[in-house]
């Protein structure tokens, strides 16, 4: 991971089962909206271990975390 580069979370909101994982593991970046799928909780944030974590977790793979400037998947990672 590049480490500087600012990340763009997505959320696949018709794949989410709302199992809120996502927004235990990281608050910061996702959270569950009203409607009980995970939405990002905003709009750039930074490489961080919870993020890559919760990206891999996902039961459905809903989330994709890229790099903002060139679009490149960082996590999950396969
Ligand atoms: S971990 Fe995946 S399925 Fe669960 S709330 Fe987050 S995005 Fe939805």
């Amino acid at each position: 991971m590049s480490g500087t580069s600012p990340l763009v979370v997505t959320v696949d909101r018709a794949r989410c089962i709302g199992s809120g994982l996502c927004a235990r593991t990281a608050p910061a970046d996702l959270a569950l909206a009203p409607d009980g799928r995970a939405t990002p909780a905003r709009p750039a944030t930074a490489a961080s271990a919870e993020l890559t974590e919760a990206a891999e977790m996902c039961p459905v793979e809903a989330i994709a975390v890229r790099d903002a400037a060139t679009g490149a998947l960082v996590a999950p990672a396969w």
